[in-house]
């Protein structure tokens, strides 16, 4: 599929136009997406929209201008139906949309539908949303990974040229590692939350998934930014990314944590990274030796703060608006039967351990200690970024693994996000690129970067983008 930076070029010669754009997305979706079920609802008049924006097309129109996206479903979107992948937003039509959509709208962007993903983005296979699963485009035996599954196949699939996604804990770059697609996750602050369905609000981000790294500084670029509806986005200026990735990335300084290519990685997977290495080392960058020594502690960080968080933000859901409302006499009994009927296994797996974690007898030994844990880790994060510019590590373990491999057995699902995790705690940027497959499947190599610092993260991944090809 072309990037977007090369559709762009064609509608700005004319050699096409938007709804031509349309047409050849509606034409790939048709032929695969019954296999693949990557989105929830599809626009019934994208196509009409594309002629309109082409219409209106202004002489000075921005690289998004006319062509499609696609956005998860658990960023909300004025007039279309928005779900989480959750029986218990069933019905939901939003009011408003989110800042990120609401700035890519303000570019002309068309917005095709919305994609599939675990129910409100507790996952990392799209097995745990409500509406069926998404299979990995590269072999559809094997999930696509998770939570943005659905916007990892849209984008490898070509049925867009690029998609939003949200991050909590991996959501975006482990998808994307699966599916052989680059996934950015922006650092804490970076792009607005506004109008993203809260999971855990001190990790959550929205990110990016794209053809290549030139199109993730673009749509960076469009969506980030402070934003006066959500107090935690960051004042900070918007460098402009793609110029940042033409000044190369030479005499950065670049290092590869051994607690990341430890047990549990696979060789393949290790050996790809290696190999990235000593590509980066040949264009010029400077590898200095680092240590994580908590690195293993992030995941039991994690599952100590994300739970907590998410049990008191889905203490909204109560069925009375939409969704699933249960038919009760009495109130209380109304609530706890409609968030039973509404909420799927997983997400009340994730209830019950925050409400665990947070209730006295164990805030300590589990809250308290978590918090203790993301302090440590993002202070061996700052020593490290005063040695080196970014790091480069595995994006998960393993490929993508096949359908109920790891369904019955919640440790081994939580895996999967172990390398990923850390860069949420610690509000860092990071970002997964396919390095060379391995038994045909997809490999992803990641680099994260000091907070806010996305403008040398995507001069690294620029750089390793070129030579892994
Ligand atoms: N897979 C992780 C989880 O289930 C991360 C999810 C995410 O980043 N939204 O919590």
């Amino acid at each position: 599929m072309e990037t977007l930076r090369e559709a762009a070029a064609r509608l700005q010669r004319g050699e096409v136009t938007s709804a031509a754009l349309v047409d050849g997305a509606l034409d790939a979706i048709e032929a695969r997406e019954g296999e693949l079920h990557s989105f929830l609802t599809l626009l019934d008049d994208a196509r009409a929209a594309a002629e309109d924006v082409q219409k209106r097309r202004p002489k000075d129109a921005g690289p998004l201008y006319g062509i499609p996206y696609a956005a998860k479903d658990n960023i909300v979107t004025r007039g279309v139906r928005t779900t989480a992948a959750s029986r218990i937003l069933e019905g939901y039509l939003p009011p408003y949309s989110a800042t990120a959509v609401e700035r890519l709208d303000a570019e002309g962007a068309l917005l095709l539908g919305k994609t599939n993903l675990d129910e409100f983005a507790m996952g990392s296979s799209t097995e745990w949303s409500a509406y069926g699963p998404s299979r990995n485009p590269v072999d559809p035996s094997r999930v696509p990974g998770g939570s943005s599954g659905g916007s990892a196949v849209a984008v490898a699939a070509g049925f867009c040229h690029y998609a939003l996604g949200s991050e909590t804990g991996g959501s975006v770059r482990q998808p994307a590692a699966f599916c052989g697609c680059v996934g950015l996750k922006p650092s804490y602050g970076r792009v607005s939350r506004y109008g993203l369905i809260a999971f855990a609000s001190s990790l959550d981000q929205i990110g990016t998934l794209t053809q290549d790294v030139g199109d993730a500084a673009v749509v960076l670029g469009a969506i980030a930014g402070r934003d006066p509806r959500d107090q935690t986005s960051l004042d900070a200026p918007v460098p402009d990314y793609l110029q940042e990735i033409s000044r190369g990335a030479k005499g950065l300084r670049f290092g590869v944590p051994p607690e990341y290519l430890a047990e549990g990685v696979a060789p393949a997977v290790r050996d790809e990274v290696l190999r990235a290495a000593d590509l980066l080392q040949a264009q010029g960058l400077e590898r200095r030796e680092v240590r994580l020594p908590h690195t293993s502690y992030a995941l039991d960080a994690y599952y100590g703060i994300a739970p907590a968080e998410a049990s008191s933000n889905l203490a909204r859901f109560d069925g009375m608006r939409y969704g699933p409302r249960a038919q009760e006499e009495d109130l209380i009994e109304a609530y706890r039967r409609s968030r039973g009927e509404g909420f799927g296994p997983e997400v009340k797996r994730r209830i019950l351990l925050g409400t665990f974690v947070l209730s006295a007898g164990y805030y300590d030994t589990y809250y308290l200690r978590a918090q203790k844990l993301r302090t440590l880790l993002r202070a061996e994060f700052a020593a490290a970024f005063s040695e080196v510019d970014v790091l480069l590590t595995p994006t998960t373990p393993t490929t993508a693994f096949a359908f109920g491999a790891n369904t019955a057995d919640p440790l081994a699902m939580y895996m999967a996000d172990a390398l990923t995790i850390p860069a949420n705690l610690a509000g860092l940027c990071a970002i997964s690129l396919p390095g060379r497959p391995a038994d045909g499947l997809p490999v992803g190599l990641q680099l994260m970067a000091a907070p806010l610092r996305e403008d040398v993260l995507l001069r690294a991944a620029g750089a390793l983008e070129e030579a892994v090809r």
